[in-house]
């Protein structure tokens, strides 16, 4: 494994003194907490299930133990805590950390994530995920994880403008950040305007970096951002679900048609990813009959308006009083009769509490880790189709990729070829008119001459490399005879020791 930017020792220091001089300086705890979840107390933790699944994969890959051993650990580990003032004039301390789980290839690339209980377990768990995400839609980054520990909805604008650019002015001290080191994104509780903070802040600190634009992903387009970001996760959830129930082997166990039309979903979390998710597979002519927030959930057996729901959840903070059956035990949605179940949460949603009682045919990862493993085997064994997070959710580190590639081009897509593209098929299209002897409509000619947009390039980008994901995934699940999880975190591992054997860098005596 290559350190090209933090030794493991330095990194280990890390964990001790990652509090900047001139600032309290708190013990760095590793809390190991298991808040937020539906599954049993006596379940693994986040880190022990992502842990469980790598070795089970790990036992299948045929990679050597030691290429084994470099590829779990976490490379390098950032704890920091810092004082923002309160309103009322008072001094809070904020705990802030980042994971780099991979340096095999650079930037490490993942979110950062703004919850009350976020820890460090949660955020390796996160990193070690990315990195094997990463691998499987061949994106060519190492894994990486933020998270700051605050419940956003806590805090005003403001204060959470100072919370991220203090948390940034962290990550830039001590080199975890940069467009060829660390490239952050969004996640859970964050969005656009925190990654404009962040490349404002990193500007402030790197004035005569070229790449700036590159040190995060999920800008605001104005802020160098790429078209079809927002909605990148949850577009590439429906490509994937879509691209499974085209499967005969998954058509065999789901007794499912493969057709989108008129197919049952349940999702559970109607933020970015939950959102999208659900728009895309409306679009398609899938009946959304239940999501789940926090507080409730919304549940209509004739299907939801999903952009109606969205705008009386923005007014009203809640789904009650939605014209709808509101579920009161938000949980139990997921419990439901449906075709699809899409949790679109957090981890641990599904564990051996509650895995007996789900009914969906296909589980769709949307959220990252929201199965156990105990659950896992269980929906498994019981002929259920689980199509995992560092598949299934791969769409938004995809999408990032080309954000940051259009940051360091320096131009947006399409913009040198689309006039180019546009000539040349008027051209073909002259000839072929001229010895059809029919001419076009004017709507029909720009349909055909029409050259891509930049959100054009970006769907069609995030869909093929769904569609080779799952196909690839597919191939080793019929290979290794086994699940769709073991086979893709196969497919990563096999992929990232091919890089770290072939660096050399930390394998010099092997045979
Ligand atoms: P988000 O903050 O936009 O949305 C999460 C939603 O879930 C919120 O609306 C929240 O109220 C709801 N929620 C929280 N607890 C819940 C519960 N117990 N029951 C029902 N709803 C609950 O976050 P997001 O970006 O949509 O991320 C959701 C999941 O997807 C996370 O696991 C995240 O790591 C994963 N993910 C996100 C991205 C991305 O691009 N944003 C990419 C890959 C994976």
């Amino acid at each position: 494994m290559a350190f090209s930017l933090l030794s493991r020792t330095s990194a280990n220091s890390l964990r001790k003194v990652a509090t900047p001089i001139g600032f309290r300086s708190l013990p760095v705890l590793r809390q190991y907490s298991s808040a937020n979840t539906a599954c049993e107390e006596s379940e693994p933790n986040f880190l022990q299930c992502v842990e469980q699944f790598f070795d089970k994969a790990a036992g299948v890959s045929g990679v050597s133990s030691n290429t084994l051993a470099a590829i779990k650990r976490v490379d390098a580990i950032l704890s920091v805590s810092f004082p923002v003032e309160t309103d009322e004039g008072k001094e809070e301390i904020i705990r802030g950390y980042r994971a780099q789980h991979s340096h095999h290839r650079l930037p490490v690339k993942g979110g950062i994530r703004y919850a009350d209980d976020v820890d460090m377990q949660e955020v390796e768990a996160l990193a070690s995920l990315m990195t094997y995400k990463c691998a499987v839609v061949d994106v060519p980054f190492g894994g990486a994880k933020g998270g700051v520990a605050i419940d956003p909805k806590k805090y005003t604008p403001a204060q959470l403008e100072r919370i991220t650019r203090r948390f940034t002015m962290e990550l830039c001290q001590k080199n975890f950040i940069g467009p060829g080191i660390d490239v952050p994104a969004p996640d859970v509780g964050t969005g656009p305007r925190e990654m404009s903070w962040i490349m404002d802040t990193y500007r402030q600190f790197n004035p005569s970096d070229v790449n700036s634009m590159g040190c995060v992903t999920g800008k605001p387009i104005s802020q160098g951002g790429v078209r079809g970001r927002n909605e990148a996760t949850g577009l590439g959830v429906y490509y994937g679900v879509r691209e499974f129930m085209k499967f005969p082997e998954v058509q065999k166990k789901t007794g499912l048609s493969g057709k989108m039309e008129g197919t049952r979903v349940i999702i559970q979390g109607f933020g970015n990813v939950g959102y999208w998710a659900a728009k895309f597979f409306e679009a398609d002519g899938a009946k959304i009959v239940g999501i789940a927030e926090r507080d409730c959930a919304a549940y209509d057996e004739n299907g939801l308006n999903i952009d109606k729901l969205l705008e009386y959840k923005q007014k009203n903070g809640t789904f009650r009083d939605y014209g709808c059956q509101i579920i009161e035990d938000p949980i139990k949605v997921m419990e439901m009769d449906c075709d699809v179940l899409i949790p679109a949460a957090l981890e641990r949603q599904i564990g051996l509490k509650n895995v007996k009682n789900i009914k969906a045919k296909i589980i769709g990862e949307a959220a990252n880790g929201p199965i156990t493993p105990g659950a896992h085997e269980a929906l498994v064994e019981s002929g259920k189709v689980v199509i995992p997070d560092l598949l299934l959710n791969a769409g938004g580190v995809c999408v990032s990729y080309f954000e940051w590639l259009k940051n360091l081009s320096h131009i947006r897509f399409g913009r040198m070829n689309k006039k180019w593209d546009e000539l040349g098929k008027s051209q073909i299209l002259k000839l072929v008119e001229e010895n059809a002897g029919r001419k076009l409509t004017e709507s029909e000619r720009r349909n055909v001459i029409h050259g891509a947009e930049e959100h054009e390039l970006v769907y069609s980008g995030l869909e093929d490399t769904m569609i080779n994901a799952c196909e690839e995934t597919r191939a080793t699940a019929n290979e290794l005879k086994t699940c769709y999880r073991t086979a893709a975190i196969t497919n990563a591992i096999r992929k990232i020791a091919t890089v770290q054997e072939g660096s050399g860098s930390l394998f010099t005596n092997r045979g």
